[in-house]
């Protein structure tokens, strides 16, 4: 994308098709009249343009972003898996964090205290591999409460969750040493949960009215989930990856927001993505989703709102997609975008597409930060220390500024 303030969205690719929800405004959702404060979507009613950062979520709404519609391969359009859903009550959950989200997460503007909760579907790196910078990153925008993470067992305990974020930490130890001492670190801290994968519709998360269940999913090896979400009457469910499963079918089932993969066309998956056709029919049918079996089961499964991701959508992909989910679904479809965005509410389902900020900086700490545990140093060998070259009187003065501006006396460490 260009720099500066730029419109993300030239090209809208989802159908609407039948009632239950209908592109841009419609002046019969609830969560419109919430009242706005001076923001551009109030100066400008009409774009149907979300702008992170300037709309509250209504009391009685559930607001999903997406944030990584992509696949493995990385490219600058579409980050790999990541879904924000905000509720009315004010929480917040992730499930997933794919490699590349990181930064489309930053851009909707949130205190990162609010985003403390993380649900990972199974451990592909495409559905978790920007936690380590979301988990220490968000230490430097400012979050001040423990990371929650919740995700499967595996076979063994060496394939759960619990395992990989005690080696994560681990592997980390070098820059969790660097921050300790320097700032208040305390969102540094994971508290993780691993629950069962093979729990079926059981409830790992019951807090402020939200009730989250997982269920068991079928894709790469035992010890992959999809999720449920229900708050206020309200059912949103996430596949993160599966390929068709009895599970997913009877558990989803009308479900106001159903997002699932819909992989790639094995044709494609030669044609673009340089696979052997072996492989493709393999990966895209047996171990992922294809849009015909996506179609299928939304067909079985009947959402408000079938939202099909996991695919690159380009203009000359999207039809062909399209073309395949329609030969078994004629229901209500979205294909996902980074930056789209569903405003469910019992009456309305609004999708609309973002326009993000790409200078944005740290929201402020909700907390008040606490002073650097300066227990934590790890100290410079001397060997380290006899390279420095202080340039007192280049850095005096600027201690003195700040000291000046905030009333504090604080000294250079080298000197
Ligand atoms: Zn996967
Ligand atoms: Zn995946």
């Amino acid at each position: 994308m260009s720099s500066g303030r730029s419109i993300a969205v030239l090209v809208i690719i989802a159908i609407a098709v039948g009632g239950g929800y209908a592109w841009g405004r419609s002046d019969e959702h609830a969560g419109r009249e919430a009242p706005l404060t001076e923001t551009a979507s109030a100066k400008a009613p009409e774009l149907d343009v979300y702008y992170p950062g300037a709309e509250p979520v209504a009391e009685d709404e559930m607001r999903v972003v997406a944030l990584g519609t992509g696949m493995p391969s990385p490219r600058p359009k579409q980050a790999a898996a990541c879904w924000l859903v905000e509720l009315g009550n004010g929480d917040k959950f992730l499930f997933d964090i794919g490699a590349g989200c990181h930064e489309r997460l930053a851009a909707q503007k949130i205190p990162y205290d609010l985003l403390d909760k993380v649900f990972f579907g199974h451990l592909h790196v495409d559905h978790m591999g920007d936690l380590p910078t979301f988990w220490l990153g968000g230490t430097t925008m400012n979050r001040l409460t423990p990371l929650r993470i919740w995700g499967p067992s595996g076979a063994t305990p060496e394939y759960g969750t619990a395992h990989a974020m005690k080696l994560m930490e681990q592997m980390y130890i070098w820059d969790i040493g660097t921050r300790g001492g320097v700032i208040d670190f305390r969102g540094g801290q994971l508290d993780v949960t691993e629950f069962p994968f093979d729990g079926v519709n059981k409830v790992i998360f019951e807090e402020n009215g939200v009730t989250i269940r997982s269920i068991p999913a079928v894709h790469g090896l035992d010890g992959a989930v999809s999720f449920i979400l229900e708050w206020n009457g309200l059912k949103f469910a996430y596949s993160s990856d599966t390929i068709p499963n009895k599970w997913w079918i009877e558990h989803t089932k009308g479900a106001d927001i159903a997002i699932h993969e819909c992989f790639l066309p094995s044709t494609l998956l030669v044609t673009k993505q340089g696979f052997a056709p072996l492989e493709a029919l393999n990966v895209g049918t047996q171990g992922h989703t294809s849009p015909e079996q996506f179609g299928k089961v939304m067909s079985m499964t009947e959402p408000r709102l079938a939202v099909g991701y996991h695919f690159f959508n380009d203009f000359d992909v999207q039809p062909e997609v399209t073309r395949r989910v329609r030969k078994t679904y004629d229901g209500p479809l979205a294909l996902a975008l980074d930056y789209m965005v569903f405003n469910v509410t019992k009456e309305d389902i609004r999708v609309r597409m973002s326009a993000v900020d790409e200078e944005i900086w740290p929201s402020p700490a909700i907390k008040k930060k606490n002073p650097p545990d300066t227990s934590k140093v790890i100290p410079f060998s001397d060997f380290t220390k006899s390279g420095v070259v202080p340039l007192p009187e280049v850095v005096q003065p600027i201690y003195d500024e700040v000291n000046q501006t905030y009333g504090t006396d604080y000294e250079p460490m080298f000197k």
